[in-house]
């Protein structure tokens, strides 16, 4: 293992820009062109984001813990929370599935974006309470 980096931080929205550079910063290491750092941040907002409004639904006593590792060329990141969990993850991956429609204006892309920007996602429950994101990226090395 290269590098570790392990952040816990209140599920406030003013927190996901905050995660998202830190996760950045965290990533220059590796050589990454501003593509690939601004699909990182996409990624992490992404699911940083869900974990505020729908882990904990806007309650800012949440806890959103991010572990970031580098091995060799490839930044793997873990968003968990302690919310409520996902029932079906395999629906809640499908695009445009969303269980916050109406004045929230989710659009049910949050998962498709971070599968898209990143190499890998897998979504799991977090033990006994809520849910962990993983997700990895092979940064260019000829960069
Ligand atoms: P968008 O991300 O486009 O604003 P969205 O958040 O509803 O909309 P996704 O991010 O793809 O779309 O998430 C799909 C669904 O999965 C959510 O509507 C929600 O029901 C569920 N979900 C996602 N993350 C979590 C989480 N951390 N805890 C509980 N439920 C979640
Ligand atoms: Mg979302």
């Amino acid at each position: 293992m290269d590098n570790f980096m392990s952040l816990s931080i209140a599920a406030k929205s003013c927190n996901e820009a905050f995660a998202r550079s830190v996760v950045a910063a965290f990533a220059t290491p590796l050589n990454p062109t501003v593509d690939e750092i601004n699909d990182i941040k996409t990624a992490v907002s992404e699911a940083v984001t869900n974990c505020i409004v729908h882990a904990y639904s806007k309650d800012e006593s949440g806890i959103i813990c991010i572990d970031a590792r580098l091995d060799g060329n490839t930044i793997h990141i873990a968003i968990s929370d302690k919310g409520v969990g996902i029932e079906d993850i395999i629906k809640a991956r499908q695009p445009f599935y969303t269980t916050k429609g109406g004045d929230d204006e989710r659009s049910g892309l949050g998962f498709t974006v971070m599968e898209t920007f990143m190499d890998s996602l897998t979504v799991a429950p977090n033990g006994d309470k809520g849910v962990v994101v993983t997700m990895s990226k092979a940064i260019n090395t000829e960069n």
